[in-house]
């Protein structure tokens, strides 16, 4: 099994098949985006099915693609397919921007895809793009609602907050909820390289979104028994269908409670979100390392796995940007 050293199990691997973006959102990317990595350093789908038939013979039970923009990988549902047939793996999820799940959906489901994170910031299509960059809300929204219509349920909404931009927002994201059976999860920004500046100096907390949003709507009672689902403490409004989620990653990180690696499109397997060291996994693979070399490498890769981040003390991951490790 994966163990680290501290005795946490990691059970939930998340891959980012992409570097590449069709965004350029403000908290994730600088406004030029980033040099993207060549094709020959991407890893290849057998690539990546080799990585998690490995982690899952170890333990893993949960695989979520991610990116960079995960659509945008060519063939994207044949690496689901792939993923869907290895032995352990239970859970295949993705997160995504939306802009072209409207196309996708379907054949994604059909490939073996359980459900979908959209991101989704705002409900205002100016300040859509404004935060986007790039993006049209009504392209996302239409993806949401192919997303459903597919049985890829239950849709959950990320919204990023951020403040001069949609931090009065959160209140109609939030009332999403009293009629759909939509998880919506507002996340506390995080600062990497690129975007730091405006990372540090406009986090919305946790708690002031909660205040927020139940001045206008009610109090919130806690769901879950008040216990994290994943990275969220959930909670519902009176007769709501739906429930609300923080992820106060800044202010009350989940850190002892995480389960979570993360191979990035290149094939390094990164321990904690926010610091900024990785295992080379690519370069052993692509020199002719057997599975069980492979395994023995992820073991003691998770054995060193950091206790947790060190945002408080003002260490920041600079090696990437946000959408080259997939969030
Ligand atoms: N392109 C996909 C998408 O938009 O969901 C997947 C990749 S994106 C990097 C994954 C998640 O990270 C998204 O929900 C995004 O909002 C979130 N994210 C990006 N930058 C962030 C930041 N600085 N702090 C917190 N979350 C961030």
């Amino acid at each position: 099994m994966l163990v680290d050293r501290f005795g946490r199990s990691i059970t939930y691997l998340r891959v980012s098949v992409t570097d590449r973006c069709n965004f350029r959102c403000v908290y994730c990317m600088p406004p030029d985006g980033i040099k993207w990595q060549p094709n020959e350093s991407i890893m290849r789908f057998e690539e990546i099915a080799a990585v998690v038939r490995v982690a899952a013979g170890l333990g893993v039970r949960k695989v979520r693609l991610t990116g960079g923009e995960p659509l945008v990988r060519l063939g994207l549902p044949s690496l689901v397919r792939m993923i869907a047939e290895i032995p352990g793996i239970e859970d295949i999820s993705l997160t995504t921007n939306g802009i072209l799940l409207e196309k996708m959906a379907a054949e994604l489901k059909d490939a073996g895809l359980k459900r979908v994170n959209v991101s989704l910031d705002t409900l205002n299509p100016e300040k859509f793009r404004r935060l986007t960059r790039w993006g049209t809300l009504e392209d996302v929204w239409q993806g949401i609602q192919a997303a459903e219509e597919a049985g890829l349920a239950p849709v959950k909404i990320n919204a990023v907050v951020v403040r001069g931009y949609n931090e009065s927002d959160v209140v109609d994201l939030a009332r999403l909820t009293l009629e759909r059976g939509w998880q919506v999860r507002f996340i506390e920004m995080m600062p990497f390289a690129g975007a730091t500046e405006l990372q540090l100096r406009q986090v919305v907390t946790a708690g002031e979104i909660q205040e927020r949003i139940q001045a206008e709507l009610g109090p919130l009672q806690a769901a879950n028994g008040g216990e994290l689902d994943g990275e969220a403490r959930l909670f519902r409004l009176k007769g709501a269908q739906g429930e609300i989620g923080f992820i106060s990653s800044v202010t009350v990180p989940f850190c002892a409670a995480c389960t979570r690696a993360r191979l990035t499109a290149d094939g390094r397997l990164r321990l904690c979100l926010l610091r900024d060291g990785e295992v080379d996994l690519l370069s052993p693979l692509r020199a002719g390392a057997s599975l069980e070399e492979l395994r023995q490498i992820i073991l003691d890769g998770v054995w060193y796995k950091p206790w947790g981040h060190g945002l408080a003390e003002g260490v920041i991951p600079l090696n990437r940007v946000m959408s080259e490790i997939g969030g």
